[in-house]
């Protein structure tokens, strides 16, 4: 540290090992192999023998105080005092005592907390922050996911799945979301109307012009005042230009929809990372329950249990019998716009930093 500089009182994530429960810490990076007891309970087992359970419930990410206390007494109570959550928003509960698995699970189902989400199951929806932290959601990712995981309850708690699926949602169409098997992603179908009155005044108006992927705004006089044109033939109705300059509104309740993308894994463990396709668009954007594409997501989620073979990933399967028979198994209607594989991405992208007129 330079001298006579102030001592930091936060820098990034605090050390996670301080957190950690004592025997995963004296164990961390040695567990010898797991096991699966039941669906939602985890078994750890480290060279030398100790073992450790893991308790998943399902939870709403974002959570409220109480709900968050009640975790924590439930924790206190009828764990060891130690939890974390998981990237898709599932709170998990540590013993090393067998016999405290079972009083935990029926503490949380007391008290409505769904115990599942582990192995060959559909785990709780990955979903974005939407209207409660962000600036530019679309629609309520937090509704989404609710409305779907009630419907998905069975197959959170049960082990019916060829193989792990994991869903995840986005509430514009650019940033978060799509890590998943199945995406439920913010669709933009008309280019944003621009407030010209407010321009001027909030936005920058050379970064809003740099913002756009496809070159379609320009710096424009209207009404003698500066602001920005967007030449609609060019506009991709991507909503880049949304964030740095809410005066370019593209969220609307008609023309703002959802679309869902299917197939895409990270991994390259068994087989190679693979792209997301685009499956289903132009779904309504249905608040509260999303009914629509509740029933989509449900459709191609029975599909996949009824037709892959054990352990085949979603990717996977659809690798295996081809796309067309995908659109006809799960009914969904196939345009040519569909299935893009990417391969002709540098004549339908801009892929590259030159702009094309
Ligand atoms: S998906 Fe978009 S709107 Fe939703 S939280 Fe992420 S950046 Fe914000
Ligand atoms: S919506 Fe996307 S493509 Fe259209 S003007 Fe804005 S940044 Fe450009």
């Amino acid at each position: 540290m330079i001298k006579g500089q102030r001592t930091p009182t936060e820098s990034g994530c605090p050390d996670g090992f301080q957190y950690m429960h004592p025997l995963l810490r004296k164990h961390y990076g040695h567990c010898a192999y797991h096991e699966d007891p039941r669906p939602g309970v985890l078994k750890h087992t480290a060279h030398g023998g100790d073992a450790i359970y893991t308790v998943r419930a399902g939870t709403q990410r974002i959570l409220d105080l109480f709900t968050l206390r009640k975790l924590c007494d439930i924790g206190d109570q009828y764990a060891e005092g130690y939890v974390r959550f998981t990237i898709r928003s599932n709170i998990e509960y540590m013993v090393a005592d067998v016999s405290k698995v079972e009083p935990l699970i029926a503490a949380l189902e007391k008290e409505g907390f769904v115990v599942g989400g582990t192995k060959n199951s559909v785990a709780m929806i990955s979903h974005t922050q939407g209207w409660l932290h962000c600036d530019i959601p679309g629609t309520d990712a937090s509704g989404v996911v609710k409305s779907m995981m009630d419907e998905l309850i069975d197959e959170f708690k049960n082990w019916n799945m060829p193989n792990r699926v994991h869903i995840t949602t986005s509430c514009c169409q650019i940033n978060c979301g799509g890590q998943g098997d199945i995406a439920i992603n913010i669709q933009h179908t008309k280019p944003p109307k621009i407030n010209h009155d407010l321009v001027a005044n909030i936005c920058e108006r050379p970064s809003v012009v740099a913002r756009c992927p496809v070159a379609a705004i320009r710096p424009a006089l209207v009404n003698g005042k500066p602001s920005l044109e967007v030449d609609e033939k060019k506009c991709i109705c991507c909503g880049a230009c949304y964030p740095p300059c809410t005066p370019m509104q593209i969220n609307d309740p008609e023309h703002t929809k959802l679309a869902i993308w299917v197939g895409g894994n990270h991994s390259n463990a068994r087989s190679k990372p693979t792209f997301q396709k685009l499956v289903a668009a132009g779904i309504p954007n249905n608040a509260p329950r999303w009914p629509e594409a509740t029933a989509i997501v449900k459709k191609i989620l029975q599909t996949y249990k009824d037709n892959a073979r054990d352990w085949e990933r979603l990717s996977d399967w659809i690798e295996r019998i081809g796309w067309p028979q995908f659109f006809e198994l799960t009914e969904l209607p196939f345009t040519k716009f569909h299935v893009d594989n990417w391969r002709g991405a540098r004549n339908s992208l801009n892929a590259s930093t030159h702009i094309r007129f």
